[in-house]
């Protein structure tokens, strides 16, 4: 009886029979051997074909063989007398072809980005995409993970919404039975509404913002963590964001040695990263962007009361190995929700933290305003609809408290856990201003 099995399994089967399934990646060959790299979702294996070992059929099946034809093959295991890596040898009537692919696109040649995001369908199959969708799928599992095992409720949040939450000028309308309504751009708001009826919650999904700047931090559809907890301040998110970063870098460490090493990631640099992260006052980082500016030639000052430009964040993480929390962000530059600081006036208990390497702002957070009058004074001044936000309201009429929670951004945190440079694949299908094909 012949066994099937998967490529990932392959290593309980060494001197055993199998038949995997799957498609041919790639394939070398001479006068007596073929080579064939088959592919089945689950890895890659080289399967080897013998022309003393096989029948003429079997032969000249593996030379029909083009890349993407999918088939069956069945061989026997063999291990690598050192190495972790196995091979097929492939037995007579070992091929048994489904179909032989013509014309696939995607050749191991190089392509451009906008070519194989053409064929991102396709594209998806070859190894640095399906490396890095692994670790996407590795991130979710560990914060879902990290968030379960700390006590935090699960909370969705709606995707249609009365109301704008981080600004006007990035939301998406939909035609809600004549009336319009808006595609979420944060969970944030409802996640407060969970946080006063469970007191820990974590909202993840995905957000919507009509982005119109082409950029490699930049989709129109994200997808966003967002914890939410009732009596909870600055501090208390510091710790919350470092703790949850920690254990994230450690499980894709752990788990994802493979895909990290496919997509040449220097894992050193990630493991250099201790706590505690680099807490930077906004006043501070004021200066020592200027010094940063000043030792690279730039005669431009940076004015206090500015927000960070990319070009800023990449300079100020370049210059640190951990992770930094910069934080109290002047007032005027953040959304009306955020907690004013009760000592200093100018700025809010806000804080972005900022991922090494020259990444840049991973994660927005801070302390919600829990003061009834400061809120509605703060949606006038944002000129945003009060009627909107009533409901949002009433959470600091009944049991107001100071509470927090941060946004983080999934594919700004997998771009820099994987080392890539554009976030846009770190989604299987990203959106973009100009791309909603395929
Ligand atoms: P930025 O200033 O970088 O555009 P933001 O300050 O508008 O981001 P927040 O509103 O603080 O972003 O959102 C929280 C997190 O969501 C960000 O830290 C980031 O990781 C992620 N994020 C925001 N906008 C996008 C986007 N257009 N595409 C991908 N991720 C995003
Ligand atoms: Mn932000």
């Amino acid at each position: 009886m012949k066994t099937t099995t998967t490529i990932d399994k392959i290593a309980g089967f060494v001197d055993r029979e199998v038949t995997l399934s799957g498609w041919l990646y790639n394939k070398r060959e001479s006068k007596k051997l073929q080579f064939l790299q088959i592919r089945d979702g689950t890895g890659i294996i080289q399967a080897i074909v013998s022309i003393k070992d096989v029948d003429e059929e079997t032969w000249s099946a593996g030379q029909s063989l083009t890349q993407e034809s999918s088939l069956y093959i069945t061989g026997t295991v063999s291990k690598h007398p050192k190495r972790d890596e196995y091979e097929l040898q492939v037995k007579s009537g070992g091929i048994n072809i489904i179909q032989v692919t013509e014309d696939y696109p995607i050749t191991p040649k190089d392509h451009g980005t906008g070519y194989l995001f053409e064929h991102r369908h396709l594209w998806l199959r070859s190894q640095k995409p399906w490396a890095l969708l692994r670790i996407r799928s590795e991130v979710i599992q560990a914060i879902r993970t990290f968030f379960y095992e700390d006590g935090y409720l699960a909370f969705d949040s709606p995707m249609f919404t009365p109301s704008a939450v981080e600004g006007t000028t990035t939301l998406f309308n939909v035609d809600y039975f004549g009336e319009t309504a808006f595609l979420t751009q944060s969970g944030q708001l409802y996640g407060e509404a969970g946080a006063m009826a469970h007191r820990k919650i974590v909202v993840f999904g995905p957000t919507f913002r009509a982005e119109k700047s082409k950029t490699r931090r930049h989709l129109t559809e994200f997808w966003m963590i967002e914890p939410e907890v009732a009596f909870f301040d600055l501090e208390d998110n510091f710790e919350l964001m470092e703790r949850m970063t920690m254990y994230v870098i450690e499980w894709v460490l752990d788990k994802c040695r493979k895909e990290l090493e496919i997509l040449e990631r220097d894992t050193s640099l990630l493991e250099k990263i201790k706590l505690p992260f680099i807490r930077m006052h906004y006043d501070d980082a004021v200066k020592e962007l200027n010094e940063l500016r000043k030792k690279a030639g730039i005669n431009e000052e940076f004015e206090w009361g500015g927000d960070l430009g990319s070009p800023d964040e990449t300079m100020l993480t370049e210059a640190h190995e951990n992770p930094i929390f910069l934080h109290h962000f002047p007032r005027e530059i953040k959304a009306f929700y955020m907690a004013p600081d009760p000592d200093d006036e100018r700025v809010s208990l806000s804080v972005d933290m900022l991922a090494p390497e020259g990444y840049g702002e991973i994660i927005g957070g801070g302390q919600r305003a829990d003061d009834e009058k400061y809120v509605i004074e703060q949606i006038k001044k944002h000129d945003l609809p009060q009627e909107a936000f009533e409901w949002f309201l009433d959470l600091r009429r009944y049991g107001t408290n100071p509470h927090g929670g941060f946004g983080l951004g999934l594919e700004r945190l997998v771009a820099w856990l994987a080392g890539v440079q554009s976030i846009r694949g770190c989604i299987p299908f990203p959106r973009t201003i100009e791309k909603v094909y395929p």
